[in-house]
């Protein structure tokens, strides 16, 4: 037997996995050794992985959706771009995302051969002028990012898209982390009123399913059919997905989950969350520090290097944002007597 303990969640703020629900890890335990990358020869796992995409399509207002469990939000957001370059009518796709894009994006351009081309930021969101300026007729693919990795932040989606749009390119929505969030938040746009083609929304962040489980969706079967390879030796004849065998784990789990907390369940969590965020932004606050005001549970402030260095040596799990601010993440496993002994601790400093 392993002697390792596995990952204990009381200090951890700096991360967007969280503990799976119960019902979720007990799921992913029974379908562990399944594998929808294979349909044809573990039919049930299919089935269930068509009810998880329903209800990412529920959560995200898109009806009939397309998409299937990825193995994370890096998966779906390369397949994205991989969707957008197979269908571009240019020898020289580029893909214009905003510099808060996570890096993600990075990888998928260095493997796909597309240029990427980033924007700057106003007030931590994408800026719709700064997008328009950067397309041109090479443009594939805009990204719009809702719940930003750093700080949080949702960018003005509906302009985006409607750039995208017009320009005949697609448009791509990462809302790898926001996703669970949004439905609770009053951002007036959806898959369903916003010229959104694609989306990254990830059980195992917010949706408090096991790792591994992200998502990807598509308005339509159409945008997925673009990847399809023949697989002659499966028992199913295409596949679209990036990896071959997927872990059946990740499909149970990431349905477990959405059935037992979707919406009520996500709904608390996104409240408690929040309240935890903003309590943490105010006592930040109060000590003097700048603090990113928090639009969904994600806390950025100016906390120096070496008292970030001094708090991680006591144990606590934090990072950074790429400026060097403090980052803290509100998951569900994040409570708030865990952020007052978190701010005892910052007070001795
Ligand atoms: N997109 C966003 C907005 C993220 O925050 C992250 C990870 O934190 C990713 C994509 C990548 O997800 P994963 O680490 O599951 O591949």
């Amino acid at each position: 037997m392993l002697e390792a303990t596995p990952q204990d969640f009381g200090r951890v703020l700096s991360s967007m996995c969280t503990e799976p629900c119960p019902p979720a890890r007990a799921a992913a335990d029974r379908f562990l050794a399944t594998n929808p990358g294979d349909p044809g020869t573990y039919p049930e796992i299919a089935r269930l992985e068509e009810r998880a995409v329903d209800l990412l399509g529920e959560i995200t207002e898109l009806a009939d959706p397309a998409g299937y469990v990825a193995t994370g939000g890096t998966e779906a957001n390369i397949q994205a771009v991989r969707i957008a370059r197979n269908r571009a009518d240019t020898d020289d796709p580029v893909v214009v995302a905003p510099e808060s894009a996570h890096f993600s994006f990075h990888k998928a351009a260095a493997m796909l051969d597309v240029e990427i081309r980033t924007t700057p930021l106003v007030d931590y969101r994408a800026d719709p002028d700064a997008i328009a300026e950067a397309i041109d007729s090479d443009t594939a693919l805009v990204v719009a990012v809702a719940g930003s990795t750093e700080f949080g932040r949702v960018d003005p989606v509906p302009a985006l898209a409607e750039l995208a749009h017009d320009a005949g390119a697609l448009c791509h929505v990462d809302a790898a982390w926001g996703g669970f969030h949004l439905p609770f938040t009053d951002h007036d746009w959806s898959f369903s009123d916003a010229p959104i083609d694609t989306m990254t929304i990830d059980p195992h962040k917010a949706g408090q399913a096991p790792i591994p489980a992200g998502g990807l969706l598509a308005r339509d079967e159409s945008l997925l059919e673009v990847l399809e390879v023949e697989t002659p030796y499966l028992e199913s004849s295409t596949q679209v997905t990036l990896t071959g065998t997927r872990s059946g784990a990740g499909v149970a789990g990431a349905l477990a989950a959405m059935e037992t907390l979707w919406p009520d369940g996500y709904r608390d969590n996104h409240e408690r969350a929040m309240a935890n965020a903003t309590w943490l932004a105010d006592e930040l606050r109060e000590r003097g520090y700048e603090v990113v005001d928090p639009e969904l549970p994600l806390v950025a402030a100016d906390v120096s290097q070496s008292i970030i260095d001094a708090l991680r040596r006591r144990g606590w799990r934090i990072s950074r944002t790429g400026a060097g601010d403090l980052r803290i993440v509100c998951m569900p496993h994040v409570t708030r007597s865990m952020l007052r002994s978190f701010v005892a601790d910052l007070d001795w400093y």
